[in-house]
């Protein structure tokens, strides 16, 4: 089928030692998953449903890109995420099948404009300018379930300029992944090339064009990225 205007190239992430790409069909968003940053964001963690959100495929930035600091916000976060990369779709999928569905797994940085969500939060609207826009989702590599196996702990840590800002280890998950996958599917029929970013512990802070941020998860792999002044790229 042709189309009437040249659509932009479809977004895609690399996989560790594969030739191969993978497709993201959809970025879901889950906020308040660890105790301690539910805290440092001034909450209190329950036993509620997870907060879902979404950014658009098209936000995912490959690892070792520059990211130009973002327009409309002078506070852009950093939170360094565990994400689950979906390799086969369902609805309604139950706990004990969540890992039939995993792909493989990946580091991202939940990348937060935090003054324009502080405004969304106070006033009850959407959070979508400050968390969904453009280049807001670096993504290592994924590491295939294949190759290392499922996860359920391991060391999540993020860097700015080699200064150690986020360390804390999986298992501090409120909901775990096959939860995750269990409810988020409850919501939506979840899709092939899904990513689902796991959400992030505490120590987040704020970046600055010059900054070097690198992540790293424990039997997954590592991120690197740095900001640009929005002029510079
Ligand atoms: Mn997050």
């Amino acid at each position: 089928m042709t189309t009437a205007i040249k659509p932009p190239p479809p977004p895609t992430v690399a996989i560790q030692n594969h030739d191969e790409c993978f497709p993201v069909h959809r970025i879901y968003c889950v906020g308040r998953n660890y105790a301690e940053h539910v805290q440092e964001m001034g909450g209190q963690p329950k036993n509620d449903l997870p907060v879902f959100f979404m950014k658009p495929a098209d936000a995912v930035v490959v690892d070792g890109s520059a990211i130009p600091y973002p327009p409309k916000t002078n506070n852009l976060h950093y939170e360094a995420e565990l994400v689950i990369a979906i390799g086969t779709g369902g609805a309604s999928i139950p706990e004990q099948a969540a890992e039939n569905h995993i792909f493989g797994y990946a580091v991202g940085i939940d990348l937060t404009r935090r003054d324009l969500q502080k405004v969304a939060k106070d006033k009850g609207g959407p959070w979508d300018t400050a968390k969904g826009f453009d280049h807001s989702a670096p993504l290592s590599a994924i590491r295939p379930i294949d190759e290392g196996g499922p996860l359920s702990r391991g060391r999540l840590w993020l860097n700015v300029n080699d200064e150690i800002r986020q360390d804390a280890d999986l298992s501090e998950m409120i909901w775990g992944i096959p939860q995750i996958i269990s409810i988020l599917s409850e919501f939506y029929t979840l899709m092939p090339g899904d990513l689902i970013f796991t959400g992030t512990p505490a120590g987040v802070g704020p970046l600055l064009p010059g900054d070097t941020i690198t992540a790293g998860i424990e039997n997954v792999g590592t991120l690197k990225t740095h900001i640009v002044s929005g002029e510079d790229l």
